[in-house]
């Protein structure tokens, strides 16, 4: 029955994760998922030899009560950080079975006490490593800490892990101070590879602990003899390898580039300001223009989802439709604040997907565009990506806004995007900046259009 629940509990998580992939049946595949996770952790109780029912109780509760509270509370917005913490803990959770089970140290065969010290190793380096990526993204910490011969120094820690993780793998009774040092070295390692990584990458670096979490809950599946961990931590090991390729791939960096370059840190102030100056309008005239256009490209960004406007943008796309003005969506691959964090909110509002475009699918339109309506978006359409080498973001492909007729952006004020660089389309003569929250711009906007 046990083996029966695993295998339910399987499907439903590989069934679960296929739903993930459309927005549309997205919220679905997660309650599915989450299904799964109760009938493994249930099954789990009628394991032979468990004892101790009422710390497994206690700590279900523990953690299932703050998960619940904190998912319950996060904003939208700060969602990176608490998939960097959830992660973490996956990570910490499989280090910490090696831990107990390499204390014990009798194991069936070697492969497993192998697979026990790799599990170790790379949960270690996830936990730790997302604590930091949550710290940096939270604004805890400084996005980047450099100091002197850091690869070398993190190289030399790694190293030594490895020793102490082979010592513990084939000594006799390695005993607990080789352990420890095994741990903490790990420990150290993903604290240290972490820290030079910019703010700008962290979203790729989430994303590959995420992996490395998968990967180490698999093999101390396999220490466990426990097939629900082995499934469920190799779905996640290769959809977290497949997302950090994704990611890495749209922002246009080779994944060693972003661990080991320190790139995504460089200083927001080094490189020098564009010229010229930002010119204002107003939303009538904003409204006017959009409204006699032909046809109007929509580039929602991360300002979007905090104004939560994406209802009020539709039902303005929705009403310059009525006036034949052709309006489509275009979205960038790290729009917002996590994979996929436009499209979600733009389907939670009703916009059709037949008008949700890619990059790749509506870069070549935006010459033909008559109004480029920026909102609440900027390194995304930075044109700085494509110039300027000593930019943080420079080699990422960009939506090419900047080259519509005219470009409106809507933004409160002067304020950075989550690159901290200044955006030169905001400066272009063909760019009108329309201040004030987005939701707030966009009833103006309505407001506008429904007296023309
Ligand atoms: P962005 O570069 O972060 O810029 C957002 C802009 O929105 C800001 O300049 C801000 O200017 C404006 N804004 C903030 N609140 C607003 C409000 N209430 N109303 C109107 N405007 C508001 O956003 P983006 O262009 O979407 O780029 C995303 C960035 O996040 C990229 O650098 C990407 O690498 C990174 N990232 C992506 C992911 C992912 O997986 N998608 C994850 C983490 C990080 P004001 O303050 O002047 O209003």
């Amino acid at each position: 029955m046990i083996e029966l629940s695993y295998f339910a509990a399987a499907v439903l998580f590989i069934l679960g994760l296929k739903r993930m992939s459309s927005p549309k049946t997205a919220r679905g595949g997660i309650v599915w998922a989450g299904a799964g996770m109760v009938v493994a952790t249930f099954a789990t109780f009628f394991m032979p030899d468990m004892g101790n029912y009422g710390l497994m109780i206690l700590a279900i509760l523990i953690g299932g009560g703050a998960a619940w509270y904190t998912g319950k509370k996060v904003a939208m917005t700060d969602m990176p950080q608490m998939i960097a913490i959830y992660n973490g803990m996956g990570g910490g959770a499989a280090a910490a079975i090696a831990a107990v089970e390499l204390l014990k140290g009798h194991f069936d065969n070697s492969t497993f006490q192998v697979l026990a010290v790799a599990g170790a190793l790379i949960g270690s380096v996830a936990f730790s490593g997302s604590m930091i990526a949550f710290a940096k993204l939270q604004g805890l910490m400084k996005k980047s800490f450099h100091f002197p011969s850091q690869q070398a120094i993190n190289l030399v820690v790694f190293g030594l892990a490895i020793a102490f993780g082979l010592y513990v793998m084939f000594a006799e009774a390695p005993g607990g101070f080789a352990l420890f040092m095994f741990f903490a070295l790990a420990l150290a390692f993903g604290v240290l590879m972490t820290l030079p990584i910019g703010g700008a990458d962290m979203p790729v670096v989430i994303s590959l602990y995420n992996a490395l979490t998968g990967l180490a809950v698999a093999f101390e599946g396999f220490v466990l003899g426990n097939a629900a961990m082995i499934i469920a931590g190799t779905v996640v090991g290769s959809a977290g390898t497949l997302l950090t390729q994704l990611m890495a791939k749209a922002m246009n960096r080779p994944l060693t580039n972003v661990l080991f370059s320190g790139f995504g840190a460089v200083e927001a102030e080094s490189s020098a300001g564009p010229e010229g100056e930002m010119k204002e309008i107003g939303a009538a005239d904003a409204a006017v223009m959009m409204a006699f256009a032909n046809k109007v490209i929509i580039v929602p960004g991360y300002g979007l989802a905090v104004a939560q406007a994406q209802h009020k943008i539709w039902e303005l796309s929705e009403m310059l439709e009525e006036q034949g003005v052709d309006v489509k969506f275009a979205i960038h691959p790290v729009a917002g604040r996590m994979p996929g964090h436009m499209n979600v909110l733009l389907a939670e509002a009703g916009v059709p997907y037949d008008k949700i475009y890619d990059l790749e699918e509506i870069n070549a339109e935006f010459p033909q565009a008559d109004v480029a309506l920026v909102i609440g978006a900027n390194d995304v359409v930075n044109p700085v990506a494509r110039n300027d080498k000593s930019s943080p973001i420079y080699g990422m492909p960009i939506l090419n806004a900047d080259q519509a007729q005219n470009v409106i952006v809507v933004k409160r004020g002067r304020g950075r995007g989550f690159s901290g660089i200044e955006n030169g389309l905001f400066f272009l003569d063909n760019t009108r900046m329309l201040y004030g929250d987005g939701q707030e711009v966009a009833a103006k906007l309505i407001a506008e259009v429904k007296q023309l």
